[in-house]
C-alpha cells in the first residue's frame, strides 16, 4: 500500500522531481565555479546575488499574474472544484431507490462485477467501462449511480457534462485529462472509482463540423474518447465511467456508444402506479400527515410525475398545513399542492354572478362527458376557482400511462373538450369566448386523427404528412389543395360530429347538469368523493375501458 503510494506520488509529481534534480545540479555547479574565479570577482558575484534574486522574483510573479489574468478571467482553474466523494460519505443505498425495479438489478449486476473484478478477469472477461444512463430528468439517474458506488464501496467523482463545456479552446480537455488522472490514480489504491458524468449530452452530443465555436466541444469530446480508450489497458484497478442524459441516444455521438465505451445501458423510466404509491409513503415518512390520506389516490392522481416532482409536491403539501397552521398534513393539502404545481397558484379574479354561472355550467360540461364517457381518464377535481389564467377546471388524469391510444379514447378526448362549448350553448342558447382553448386541442386532435391516425370516416388512411414537405424527395409538397381540403373537411366532420353527441348526451342529462352547476356554484370546488357521490345518487357509473 505504502510503496504504491509512494508511486503515485513520483507519478503525480515528476515533473517536480526532475525540477528540484536540475536545481541542485546548477546549485553544485556554480558554487564549484564560484570557488574557482579570483576572489574579487566571487565576492562581486555573491554580493549582487540578493539583488538579482529579488528582482527575479518580482518578475515572475509579475508575469504570472499577468498571465493568469489573461486565460482564467473569471474562472478558476480544474483545481477549485473538488468532485471527489468518498464512498462512505454517500448517503444513498440501493434500497432508498425506489421503483425502478429493472435498473436497480442491472446496477446490482454492475456492483457485482466491480467487487469481483478480479474473478472477472480470471474467467476472462471484460471488465465494465461506461455506463449510460438515460431517462427524463428527475427520475433518479444521480441518485442510482451514487447508490452503485455506495454499494461497491469505491470513490466516486461527480462532475456535470457542462464543466467542460469552456471557451477556451482545450481547457474543457484538460479537464477531462486531469479528471480522469485522479481517478486514476485513486483506483489504484482502492480498486476501482466511479466517475459520474451528468448531463453527458453536454459534452458527447455529435460533433460538429462548424467553423464557429465547434473546436472547444470536439477537443473535450476527443479527449473523453481517448481516456475512456485508455481504460482498457488499465492494470491497476477499475475505472467506471457512468454518463446520464435525458436526451436521446441519437443525439450523443455514435464514437461513445462504440464498445469499449458507453456500451452497457441502463433505462431510467417514469414511476409506474404502485412505484408513485412506494414514492408517496417514502416522503411522507418524513413528516406527520393524517392517517386517513388515500396515498393509492394520490398516485393515481399523479401520472407521468417523476420521483423529483413527487418529493416536491409533499413538501409543498406540508407547507400548505403549515400556512394553515395544522401540524398534519391531509389529502386535501397534498392534492392542492399537485394543482399548484400543475396549474398555477389561486388568483382572485372579480368575476360577475353571471359570468361566474356560466363558467360553473362549462365545466360541468366538462365533468359529465368526462366521467361517463370518457373510457380512461379519473376526474380528481372540478372547480370554478380561477387560477393562472384559467377561470375554472376539470382536473383530470389518465389512470395508467397510456403508449398507445385507440380511436374511441381520442374521440373522448374531442368530446370533453367540446362539452364545456356545448353546455353554455344548451343553457344560454349563446357562447363565450372560454371555449377558445378548448377548440384549439379539440381541432388539433380531430386533424391529427384525420392527418395522421387513419381515423377518418370515410376511408381515407395514412400520414399524410409525409407528403407535405419531404426534404429527401426535392422538398416539394406533393399534396394537391384539393386533397388538403378533403381532409380539413374531414376533420371538421368529426368536431361536428362529437359536438353533436356531446349535445344529445347533455340534454338527456340535463337534470344532473344543473344539480352539478348549483353544487359547483355554491362550493366552488368539488373533490372526487364528493363528484362520486352525486353521480352515484343520480344512478350514473363511473365508465371503465
Ligand atoms: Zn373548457
Amino acid at each position: 500500500m505504502l510503496i504504491r503510494k509512494l508511486k503515485i506520488l513520483y507519478y503525480q509529481y515528476s515533473f517536480w522531481f526532475v525540477v528540484s534534480a536540475v536545481s541542485v545540479v546548477l546549485l553544485v555547479l556554480s558554487v564549484v565555479g564560484l570557488l574557482t574565479m579570483d576572489s574579487f570577482f566571487a565576492q562581486q558575484q555573491v554580493a549582487t546575488l540578493p539583488l538579482e534574486t529579488l528582482k527575479m522574483i518580482a518578475w515572475s510573479i509579475l508575469s504570472a499574474l499577468f498571465f493568469a489574468k489573461i486565460l482564467y478571467s473569471g474562472r478558476m482553474m480544474t483545481s477549485s472544484r473538488n468532485p471527489r466523494i468518498k464512498a462512505s460519505d454517500i448517503q444513498v443505498r440501493m434500497d432508498d431507490v425506489i421503483g425502478l425495479k429493472e435498473a436497480k438489478r442491472e446496477a446490482m449486476e454492475v456492483v457485482a462485477l466491480i467487487k469481483d473484478h478480479a474473478k472477472l478477469r480470471r474467467m476472462g472477461g471484460r471488465a465494465i467501462r461506461g455506463i449510460l444512463m438515460e431517462g427524463p430528468p428527475g427520475c433518479g439517474k444521480t441518485y442510482l449511480a451514487k447508490a452503485i458506488a455506495r454499494e461497491a464501496n469505491v470513490p466516486f467523482y461527480s462532475l456535470s457534462g457542462s464543466d467542460f463545456v469552456e471557451v477556451f479552446v482545450g481547457v474543457g480537455a484538460s479537464r477531462v485529462r486531469t479528471l480522469f488522472q485522479i481517478a486514476r490514480n485513486q483506483a489504484y489504491i482502492s480498486g476501482a472509482a466511479i466517475i459520474f458524468i451528468d448531463e453527458l449530452d453536454a459534452v458527447g452530443r455529435a460533433r460538429s463540423f462548424s467553423f464557429m465555436g465547434g473546436q472547444e466541444h470536439d477537443s473535450t469530446l476527443n479527449q473523453l474518447l481517448v481516456n475512456m480508450d485508455g481504460l482498457a489497458d488499465e492494470k491497476g484497478g477499475n475505472v467506471i465511467v457512468i454518463g446520464a442524459t435525458n436526451a436521446a441516444e441519437s443525439t450523443l455521438d455514435p464514437a461513445l456508444l462504440r464498445p469499449g465505451r458507453f456500451d452497457r445501458k441502463i433505462m431510467i423510466s417514469r414511476p409506474k402506479l404502485s412505484d408513485r404509491e412506494e414514492l408517496f409513503r417514502y416522503y411522507l415518512r418524513k413528516i406527520k400527515f393524517d392517517a386517513s390520506l388515500d396515498i393509492p389516490r394520490l398516485a393515481r392522481k399523479t401520472v407521468r410525475k417523476t420521483p423529483a416532482d413527487i418529493q416536491n409536491i409533499v413538501q409543498e403539501g406540508a407547507l400548505v398545513a403549515m400556512r394553515d397552521m395544522r401540524d398534519e398534513v391531509t389529502y386535501k393539502d397534498i392534492s392542492e399542492a399537485i394543482e399548484r404545481v400543475d396549474l398555477g397558484q389561486q388568483t382572485h379574479l372579480d368575476l360577475t354572478p353571471g359570468e361566474k354561472e356560466r363558467v360553473a355550467f362549462h365545466e360541468t360540461g366538462h365533468l359529465m362527458v368526462l366521467y361517463t364517457q370518457h373510457p380512461t381518464d379519473d376526474v380528481f377535481k372540478a372547480s370554478i376557482k380561477t387560477r393562472g389564467g384559467a377561470l375554472g377546471v376539470v382536473y383530470h388524469n389518465p389512470r395508467e400511462e397510456l403508449y398507445t391510444r385507440t380511436r374511441d379514447e381520442i374521440y373522448a378526448d374531442i368530446k370533453t373538450a367540446l362539452a364545456g362549448f356545448v353546455a353554455e350553448k344548451i343553457k344560454y342558447g349563446n357562447t363565450s369566448t372560454g371555449a377558445c382553448s378548448d377548440f384549439s386541442n379539440a381541432m388539433a386532435i380531430a386533424s391529427d386523427m384525420v392527418w395522421e391516425y387513419g381515423m377518418s370516416t370515410n376511408g381515407f388512411i395514412g400520414d399524410y404528412t409525409v407528403l407535405l414537405k419531404n426534404p429527401g424527395r426535392g422538398g416539394e409538397s406533393r399534396i394537391s389543395d384539393s386533397l388538403k381540403d378533403h381532409l380539413n373537411s374531414e376533420s371538421e366532420k368529426i368536431m361536428q360530429q362529437a359536438a353533436k353527441d356531446v349535445e344529445a348526451f347533455l340534454k338527456k342529462e340535463w337534470k344532473l347538469v344543473e344539480v352539478f352547476a348549483r353544487e359547483l356554484l355554491e362550493k366552488s370546488e368539488l373533490d372526487y368523493d364528493e363528484i362520486e357521490t352525486t353521480f352515484k345518487a343520480h344512478g350514473k357509473e363511473r365508465v371503465t375501458s
